[in-house]
């Protein structure tokens, strides 16, 4: 009913990046179209929209015959025009309302959408890659613990790497990344390797209901049975289904994400930021899940901002009004033929503010944006894309090697490498172990 509330001011049309780039999307038109159905068969009747002719001529009793599939999977699930709606019209819920009716009764989705839920249900993630191999990124660095479900959890963290993270090449230097930093700070965690499967995200996010649940179950009961109360991930799909959705199964847990948990390490002094420099003009790309659909923007620019030597800029799109990566809503696993590409869009944003670093929060936003600035023929010595975890962990390694007196061509050439070894100072006693971090903001 909530259609009727609509101003026609086109606010959500503005912001909404499918619509920016060319797709076949128009927030404004669903919200009039849904209207116009709810008008015409409504139980009591409603009113039509401001400004719609009261007396539909077109059969309006089939809401798929006045918005067509093709505008319902160009969302990309960025709920910028939810944030944009001055009357809290809540548009995104009513397109994932339409493709759960798409997915489960139509079985009428695109067509590669069919090969991530195959791989997500034969290999419980949506690269369709071995189970075997999700922790294979942990043999890189020393002392991660790999724990059996059937036993119970005995460390305070558990580390939720996410499919990303464990199979995605650009995204398993994140997770060492984080798992080094850690480590470094004192934090007793864990990882549940091969018995971590996919939260089920892309599948909700793309209406696959049943598929989401599948998945979901299966990691409440190994999370519940081994009694993990305390879950720290670095990425935002992870921490909004593991924190928000988990709990309407029964699963419940004290979820951060990692920019949190830095930050919060940061501020204890757990991890020291002495010395640690970036000589660097940087810019964070917020990401949606993060920013609009969780309300942390903060916490990524403080922790980055603490670095010596960054001047950190924002892109004129930043913070609420952020842009999407596109990759959101199950768009990773989606052709993009139609219009430009949103992450070619963002890339450009970003680039032009001069920024010789780019800091995501997200694996999907640093697939997406690193393959834009490397189509506008930016290399890495020229702009260096990366999740804020990698960033962090460069400067105070180069801070280590400053110290050690290492000859500056070799910190040079070591600079897009992370270091395989192991921070000295890992494992040292629980002196400067964690509790959680506040988990707003
Ligand atoms: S959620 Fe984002 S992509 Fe989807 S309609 Fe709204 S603004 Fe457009
Ligand atoms: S922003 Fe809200 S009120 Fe304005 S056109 Fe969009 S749905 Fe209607």
């Amino acid at each position: 009913l909530d259609t009727d509330a609509c101003t026609m001011c086109g606010r959500c049309t503005a912001q909404c990046p499918a619509h920016l780039t060319g797709k076949p999307l128009d927030p404004r038109e669903i919200v009039l179209k849904v209207g116009e159905v709810m008008a015409r068969t409504g139980d009591p009747a409603t009113s039509p929209p401001i400004g719609v002719d009261a007396d539909i001529t077109v059969k309006a009793d089939w809401v798929f015959e006045r918005v067509q599939p093709e505008e319902i999977w160009a969302c990309t699930s960025c709920k910028a025009c939810d944030e944009a709606c001055p009357v809290n019209i809540e548009i995104l819920d009513k397109i994932l309302d339409m493709r759960r009716y798409l997915s489960l009764m139509e079985s009428n989705f695109p067509t590669e959408l069919g090969g991530a839920y195959r791989a997500m249900e034969n290999s419980s993630n949506p690269w369709g890659l071995s189970q075997s191999e999700r922790a294979a990124w942990a043999g890189r660095v020393e002392g991660v613990d790999i724990v059996d479900p059937g036993d119970p959890f005995a460390h305070e963290y558990l580390y939720w790497v996410g499919c990303a993270g464990s199979f995605d090449d650009k995204n398993k230097r994140v997770s060492e990344a984080v798992a080094k930093l850690l480590a470094r700070a004192g934090v007793d965690f864990a990882i549940l390797g091969p018995s971590e499967l996919c939260t089920g995200d892309p599948a909700r996010r793309s209406g696959n209901e049943y598929l989401f649940q599948m998945l979901a179950k299966q990691n409440v009961a190994a999370l519940d049975g081994m009694g993990v109360k305390k879950i720290v991930t670095q990425c935002p799909h992870c921490f909004n289904t593991l924190k928000n959705e988990y709990p309407q199964l029964g699963g419940n847990y004290e979820v951060v994400h990692h920019s949190q948990f830095l930050e919060w390490l940061v501020e204890t002094g757990a991890l020291d930021l002495e010395g640690a420099r970036l000589e660097d003009r940087l810019v964070y790309h917020d990401s949606c899940y993060l920013g609009r659909h969780n309300d942390i923007y903060e916490a990524p620019r403080r922790v980055l901002g603490r670095l010596g030597g960054v001047e950190v800029v924002e892109a004129p799109r930043n913070g609420t009004k952020g842009l999407c990566c596109g990759a959101g809503g199950a768009r990773m696993w989606m052709e993009e033929s139609i219009g430009k590409k949103v992450n070619d869009e963002r890339a450009e944003e970003l680039v032009e503010t001069g920024a010789t670093r780019i800091a995501t929060a997200c694996p999907f936003c640093y697939i997406m944006i690193d393959d834009g600035v490397k189509g506008l023929g930016k290399e890495e010595d020229e702009v260096r894309v990366a999740d804020m975890a990698i960033h962090l962990l460069e400067a105070i390694e180069t801070a280590d090697r400053a110290q050690a007196g290492t000859p500056t061509f070799i910190a040079e050439a070591r600079r897009s490498e992370l270091a395989i070894l192991t921070p000295e100072s890992e494992g040292e006693g629980d002196g400067g172990r964690a509790a959680l971090p506040p988990t707003t903001g």
